[in-house]
C-alpha cells in the first residue's frame, strides 16, 4: 500500500525545547523514514537562542542518532531544516518568517500548507496565533493548522481565555489540541476492540460489567519540574486529559461513522453525564495523595516536599484517586475508578474491565475463591489485551483454575509501532481531527476537574505526605474501592504475561 504524503511546511516555534529535541524531531524522522513524507517537505524552528541551519541541524541530528540508519540518510533528512531566531512577542520578525515560509514553497513544491506547532509555553499561544494572523502567515494558498500541547489552560475560565485568543485566528476546525495519550495505538485500539467484537459490545454495561479501572502510575518523581507541578499537579497534569480521555471512549456509545465530528460528539455526551460534585462532596469520591521519601528499585529516594522548587509544606497532590459516577442508561450503578500517580511501584498505564460474577458458581476453584472475568487493556509500556477466564486444567477436576489469554501488540519489532507523537503529526498533515481534543471536550473536563481543584485548594491535606515513594499511593485509594466491595487489579508487569 502506498503512503500518503502530505506536503507542508512545519514551523516549530519552542525548537530548542525539549519537547522538539525528545519528540518531534524524532517523530518527523520516523514518518520520514515510513515513506509519509516525499522530499517535499521542510520544518522551520523557532526560537530566542541565536543558532544558525547549521546548528539546528547538528541538534535535529543527535535527536535521531540512535535510530540505526546510515549517515547519509539522516543528512539528507537534516538539510529539510531551516533555523530563525526570533523573539515571538517581536512582531517584527513574522514577516521574516512569512518570506522564508513563501521561498520554502517554492524550493520544496509545497502548496502553501502550514502546520504551526506551538512547542512552548501557554502564555504565548494566545501572542503567535495572532501574530500569524496579522502579518499574513494563514493567508496562504494551501491550508494552515495550529498544533498546541498541554496545558491548555489552569481551569475553565483561564481555558476558555486562551481559546477565544486563539479563535480569533484560527477557526475550531484549524485546532489541534494535542493529548498524546490519544496517538498511543492501544488507546486507540479501545474503540476497536470494543466496536469489532460481538463477544464484547453486547456486554458492555450495567448488566454486566462490574466496575472499570484505569491507572495511570509512573515510577519517577517530579524530579526538576517541581515549579510546573507546583502549580498543576496530578489532577491538571493527568486527570483533566489523559485520564477523561480514556474514560470517555470507554464509555461512549458506538458513534454512526468513524468521522472526527461523530467521535467527538459520542464523547461529549460521556462527559456531559459525569456526575457533578459538589465542593462538599469531593472527598467522598476522590483521594488525593504526596509521595514522601521511600524505596524504588533499591534506591533510597527523597520526598516530594524535598525537591527543587518545591514548598516544604506543598499541598500539591502527586497522587489522585477517584470514583466517576456517568449516569445513564449504559453505565448507571458502575464505578469507573481512576488512578494516577508519580513515583509509585509501577510504571504503567492499564485499564481493567471487571465483569459480573455469575448468579451460581458451580466450579469454585480450589481456594474457595471467585475468579471474575476480566479484560485488561494494556496501553503502556507493554501494548496487549489480556483476558481473565476460568477453565479445567487437570481432567475430571470439578474445580476451575483461572487463566489467561495474552495477545501482545509490541512483542515483536518495537520500532514498527509508531509513536504517539508521530501519529499525531501524521494525522494533522492529513487533516483528521479524529484523535486531538475539541474545545468542548476541553471545557467539560475542567468544569468537573475545577470542583475537585476548588474543595483540595481550599483545605490543606493534613496527611501529606501519604504514600511512600514506590508504594501504589495512599490506603484511602485502596479503601475507596473496598466501600463498594472492590480492589485494585495489579497492573503492569503483575498483570501481563505473554508467554503464558
Ligand atoms: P522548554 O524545553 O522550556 O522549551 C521552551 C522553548 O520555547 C525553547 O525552545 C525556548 O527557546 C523557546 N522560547 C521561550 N521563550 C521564547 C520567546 N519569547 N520567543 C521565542 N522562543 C521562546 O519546554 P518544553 O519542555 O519543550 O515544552 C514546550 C511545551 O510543550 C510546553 O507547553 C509544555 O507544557 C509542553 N509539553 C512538553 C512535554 C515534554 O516532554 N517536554 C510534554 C508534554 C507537553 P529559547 O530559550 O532559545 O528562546
Amino acid at each position: 500500500m502506498t503512503n500518503v504524503q502530505p506536503k507542508s511546511i512545519i514551523v516549530i516555534f519552542g525548537a530548542t525545547g525539549d519537547l522538539a529535541k525528545r519528540k518531534l524531531f524524532p517523530s518527523i524522522f520516523r514518518l520520514y523514514k515510513a515513506n509519509k513524507l516525499s522530499e517535499d517537505f521542510a520544518v522551520v524552528g523557532v526560537a530566542r537562542r541565536p543558532w544558525t541551519n547549521d546548528e539546528l541541524r547538528e541538534n535535529v541530528k543527535k535527536s535521531v542518532s540512535s535510530f540505526k540508519n546510515s549517515d547519509a540518510d539522516i543528512e539528507k533528512f537534516a538539510s529539510h531544516f531551516y533555523y530563525q531566531p526570533f523573539d515571538v512577542t517581536d512582531v517584527a520578525s513574522y514577516q521574516e518568517l512569512k518570506s522564508l515560509t513563501e521561498s520554502l514553497d517554492e524550493q520544496y513544491n509545497v502548496p502553501g500548507n502550514r502546520i504551526f506547532y506551538l512547542a512552548m509555553a501557554p502564555e504565548f499561544f494566545g501572542t503567535i496565533a495572532s501574530n500569524l494572523k496579522n502579518e499574513g502567515l494563514t493567508q496562504t494558498d494551501g491550508w494552515s493548522r495550529l498544533v498546541i500541547e498541554k496545558p491548555f489552560g489552569h481551569d475553565y475560565p483561564s481555558a476558555k481565555e486562551l481559546n477565544e485568543q486563539i479563535r480569533h485566528a484560527f477557526k475550531e476546525d484549524q485546532i489541534y489540541r494535542i493529548d498524546h495519550y490519544l496517538g498511543k495505538e492501544m488507546v486507540q485500539n479501545i474503540e476497536v476492540i470494543r466496536f469489532a467484537n460481538a463477544l464484547f459490545e453486547p456486554m458492555w454495561n450495567n448488566q454486566y460489567i462490574s466496575n472499570i479501572q484505569i491507572t495511570s502510575s509512573e515510577t519517577l518523581g517530579v524530579e526538576d519540574r517541581g515549579r510546573y507541578y507546583e502549580s498543576s499537579g496530578a489532577l491538571r497534569d493527568m486527570v483533566q486529559n489523559h485520564m477523561l480521555q480514556m474514560v470517555a471512549l470507554l464509555a461512549m456509545e458506538p458513534p454512526i461513522k468513524l468521522t472526527p465530528e461523530e467521535i467527538r460528539s459520542e464523547k461529549v455526551k460521556v462527559l456531559r453525564a459525569l456526575r457533578s460534585l459538589s465542593v462538599d462532596e469531593v472527598d467522598d469520591y476522590f483521594v488525593r495523595g504526596q509521595y514522601g521519601k521511600g524505596v524504588l528499585e533499591g534506591e533510597e529516594v527523597i520526598g516530594y516536599r524535598e525537591g527543587n522548587s518545591v514548598d516544604p509544606e506543598s499541598n500539591t497532590a502527586t497522587f489522585v484517586s477517584g470514583k466517576l459516577m456517568i449516569d445513564n442508561f449504559r453505565w448507571a450503578g458502575v464505578p469507573i475508578y481512576i488512578r494516577t500517580g508519580k513515583r509509585m511501584k509501577e510504571k504503567a498505564t492499564t485499564i481493567v474491565v471487571q465483569f459480573k460474577d455469575l448468579p451460581m458458581n458451580l466450579y469454585f476453584n480450589k481456594d474457595k475463591e471467585i475468579h471474575p472475568n476480566l479484560l485488561v487493556i494494556h496501553i503502556q509500556p507493554e501494548e496487549g489485551i489480556t483476558l481473565h477466564l476460568n477453565a479445567r486444567k487437570t481432567p475430571g477436576a470439578t474445580s476451575s483454575t483461572p487463566i489467561n489469554l495474552n495477545y501482545c501488540n509490541n512483542c515483536g519489532d518495537k520500532m514498527n509501532t509508531p509513536e504517539a507523537y508521530e501519529r499525531l503529526i501524521y494525522d494533522c498533515m492529513l487533516g483528521d481531527a479524529t484523535n486531538f481534543t475539541h474545545w468542548d471536550e476541553v471545557a467539560l473536563s475542567w468544569k468537573f476537574v475545577d470542583t475537585i481543584s476548588e474543595a483540595w485548594e481550599s483545605t490543606k491535606a493534613q496527611n501529606f505526605p501519604n504514600y511512600e515513594s514506590g508504594s501504589m499511593g495512599p490506603k484511602e485509594s485502596d479503601a475507596l474501592l473496598a466501600e463498594d466491595g472492590f480492589h485494585w487489579w495489579p497492573v503492569g508487569e503483575d498483570n501481563f504475561s505473554p508467554k503464558e
